[in-house]
Formats: structure tokens, sequence, C-alpha cells
């Protein structure tokens, strides 16, 4: 047994590399590649893609899988959860015949350039062909994969395993009114937030130092990470001791809320054990898991008003003179200003999932078939106004403001909401465990945290489903509750309502 343990390490530890210099390439695409290099990039990354495709579906890996599967008692217990989840990952994969793969393929190829353009046009009959294209494919991997009681949990199960649309459904309705209602009462208050002061800070340099200063305070390893520029913040890694993150610095925003949320994501990548690297072990569970992270740091650190204690004054050293007027209250204020607005993802905490709901509503009707692409504009639109109350002016501010979709990309929206939920009652199971944790938080004291964080989350990988997880840190299953009363006290005392 320990033989073939060992071959399949070997051979799964070839498609680990070949994935972990796809996103090398990845990332360097994003960073530093000139515009005329994208065409030759695409093809290595389609290259190195269909070989890690084969090397994975091998027939020999599934006979080592099956195998080992069989004698699944005799192994160490990360052993046997690692031969699981590979064989889980091995039987996903070899469901999707290679024509359809690359079909599906230049399908999302073609439909993002057109997305790009009928973005730019704000046309949207312009990509309504290939949303139908990319509809039709999705229907088409939900039949190959398998799945019970909607198509969409097919799609669904490649983000967020094991959560269903039902669920979702349950979650997102007990949900919908409670977060309409809050946003009302706030767009009435009269105590709205103080954002001229934004536009003070001038120095880019200084912008930059002063989000390093927050991932290295966070934890953030920079001899095994690095951060840099790109258009959309993202994080990667190449190793557990190579996380790397990238940011954007744009006047008048609030410049280090990127740095924060990619860094709560590193955190957690860089803290998967060792003893898992080159295996599916070191790896999040679920996008919705992933994504409890960086919120976390985000919003219920970022945005907390203990963080602003001892924050206001680090922020006013690195722009001397300019900022001499702030008081931790007034940035606390201004992180928290909730307006609604168009677009999802310059929406603050109250809205945010107003905005992911829509998606979801509309995708599932989608995939279920109740709705055709061609309804889509007018039903965004109509859902818009019911839930943020606000006027779509166009399709580039509407409907096709995201990319996902071109990317068939369907399941993938609500894991953001899920990550929002999971952190709220994640964070609170934190709370229960160290009743001084806001006090360290307030001295920027974060090592007993990401220590709590480690032990009950990044250490362990795919052991568990984010169910699980959840589960067994909060003593719940996930839910609502604690996240729209975390909303409630927060937002409730800042409007004054
Ligand atoms: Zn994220």
């Amino acid at each position: 047994m320990n033989d073939k343990l060992e071959q399949l390490n070997l051979k799964y530890g070839e498609v680990a590399d070949i994935r972990a210099t796809i996103a090398l390439l990845e990332w360097d695409q994003e960073v530093y590649m000139p515009p005329k290099g994208g065409e030759a990039r695409g093809r290595q990354i389609a290259t190195l893609s269909a070989l890690a495709h084969r090397l994975f579906t091998d027939p020999q890996v599934g006979a080592l899988l099956y195998d080992l599967a069989a004698a699944a008692d005799a192994l160490e217990p990360d052993a046997r959860r690692m031969v699981e989840e590979t064989l889980y990952d091995y039987e996903r994969a070899t469901r999707l015949p290679e024509s359809f793969v690359h079909a599906l393929a230049e399908a999302q190829s073609r439909a993002f350039q057109a997305w790009v353009d009928a973005r730019k046009a704000s046309s949207f009959p312009q990509f309504l062909p290939h949303l139908e294209r990319i509809l039709a494919l999705q229907k088409q991997k939900a039949d190959l994969v398998g799945y019970a009681e909607s198509p969409y949990n097919a799609l669904l199960e490649d983000y967020e395993r094991g959560m269903t649309a039902a669920q979702l459904k349950t979650i997102f309705d007990s949900l919908r009114p409670q977060l309409a209602e809050l946003t009302r009462r706030i767009v009435q208050s009269p105590r709205q937030a103080d954002l001229s002061w934004l536009a003070l800070m001038q120095d880019d340099a200084a912008k930059w130092e002063f989000t390093l200063r927050l991932l290295r305070d966070m934890g953030y390893d920079f001899g095994a990470g690095r951060q840099d520029r790109s258009p959309h913040p993202f994080t990667t890694n190449f190793d557990i001791d190579d996380v790397r993150v990238t940011t954007r610095i744009l006047p008048k925003e609030l410049f280090w809320f990127s740095s924060l949320h990619e860094g709560g994501h590193a955190l957690y990548e860089q803290g998967f054990p060792k003893a898992d690297r080159r295996t599916v072990l070191a790896s999040a569970p679920s996008l919705g898991i992933h994504e409890s992270q960086s919120r976390m740091w985000e919003n219920i650190i970022g945005r907390s008003l203990p963080f602003w204690k001892h924050y206001t004054p680090v922020l006013q050293s690195y722009f001397p003179g300019a900022l001499e007027s702030l008081t931790p209250d007034i940035v606390y204020r201004t992180v928290n200003h909730t307006a609604p607005s168009l677009i999802r993802t310059e929406s603050d905490e109250c809205t945010y999932n107003l905005h992911v709901i829509l998606r979801f509503e509309i995708e599932l009707d989608l995939i279920e078939g109740r709705i055709t692409p061609r309804d889509v504009p007018e039903l965004w639109n109509t859902k818009m106004q019911e839930l943020l109350g606000v006027a779509v002016p166009d399709d580039a501010r509407g409907c096709l403001q995201d990319v996902h979709w071109s990317h068939g990309a369907f399941g993938y929206f609500p894991t953001y909401s899920l990550g929002n939920l999971y952190s709220a009652q994640l964070f609170d199971a934190a709370q229960r465990d160290m009743p001084a944790l806001w006090q360290q938080i307030e001295q920027a004291d974060f090592a007993p945290l990401l220590q709590w964080l480690r032990r009950n989350i990044h250490e362990v990988g795919r052991r568990k489903t984010a169910a699980e997880i959840v589960e067994d840190v909060t003593g719940q299953p996930p839910h609502s509750g604690p996240f729209v009363a975390y909303l409630k006290n927060k937002y409730e005392a800042l409007y004054e309502l």
C-alpha cells in the first residue's frame, strides 16, 4: 500500500507542479507581461492546462486511487483523506469528455472577448448569443457530471461543494428582507459619513508603504510572499512558501482594503501544513471558506472601531501634515459609509449581499429554465429597483458589469455571500474562545487570532468540508443569524437608527 501511496504522490506532485507553473504564468500576465504577450501566453497556458489534465486523468492514476480507496482502512487518517479527496477530483475531472472541455474553453474565450466589447458599447444584444451558448454548455455540463434536484447543484459543486440551491434559497430568503430594510433605514439617516479627507492622501509611495505595514502587522510572511500591483487584485500561490498578493492604488479610494482582503486569503494559504505540500489537502474546501478569511480581515476587523483606534495615528504618520484633523471616529464612519449603488464591487457591507442575491436568483432561473438569456436585462433592472431602489441607466452598469458569466462561472456569486456569513459566524466563535480579542485588535496584536485561525481553519485544509468546519468551530451549521446581528449592531449604532 505504501508503495502505491508513494506512486500516487509522485504522479500527483507532477500535476501540482504544472498547475503551480500555470499560476505563475497567470500571475505574470496580470502583473508584468507586456500587452503584446497575451496571445502567446494564452497558448502556453492552454498547453500546460491540457498537459495537467492529461496527467491527472491518466487511467494509471485512477487505478492507483481505486486500489488505495479499496484498502482505505489500512491507511493513516491523513493519507485516507488525501486519497478520498483526490479520487473525488479525479472522478469529477474524468466525467467531462475532452471534446466538451475543449468546446467549453473555446466558447468561454469567445464569450469573454464579446463581453469586453459589449460592456464597452453597453450593448447586451452583442453579448446575448454568447450567453446563450455558455448557458447551453453549462446545462450540458450539469447533465454530464450529474446532480440531484437541480442542475444548478452540479455547477455550484465546483465552488461550494455540498451546498445546494435549496439551502441557498433558504439562507438568502431570510437575508434579503433584513438587508433591504436595514439599507432603507440607513439611507434615511441624517448621520452620513465624511468622505472628503480621502482626497488629502496624495502620496502614492506612502499609500504603498501603508499597505505593506498592514500586511506585516497581520502576520503575512514576506519571506514567503510579496505584494505587487495589478488592475484586479488577487491572491495566488505556487507553493505554501510562495503566496503572492496584488493590489491597486487609485485616487480617492479606501486604498488599503484590497491588501487586507487579499492578505486574509494569503494568510490562509501560507497556513496550510507543509506536510500537505503538493497534495490536494493543501487547499480550501470551498470558495466560501476562503472568502470568509478575506472578509474577516477586510470587514469585521478592518472596518471596526478598535482597529481604527490603533491605525488612525499610524495612517496620519504616513501622510505628515495632511490628515491632522482625523479621529478614529471619523475614519470609522468613512470606512462604513453605506449607500445603494449600481456596482457590486464598489458596494458596502449592507448592500453587497443584495447584489449577490440578485445574481443568484437570475442564474438559478436561467439554469432551471424559467427564463432565457433574452430576459436578463429587464429582470436585472427590475430587481435592482426592488432590492436596492436604484435605477439602472445602461447595461454596462447593469447586467454586463461582471465577468463571471462569460467565464461560464454559474454558481460562483453565492460564495461571496457565504464568505460573509461564515466570517461572522467564525468570528463569533473566535470571540467566545478569546474574550480579549477586541483589546488585542486595538493593540494591533493579531497573533492570537491568527493562531486560532491556523488551528481551526488553515491547518485543516481539505480534511473537512466547509459546513463541517463551520459546525465544528461554532457548534451550528452555516446560517445567517450572526452576520445579520453583526450588521445590525454596528450600523444601528453608527447611523443612530
Ligand atoms: Zn476574495
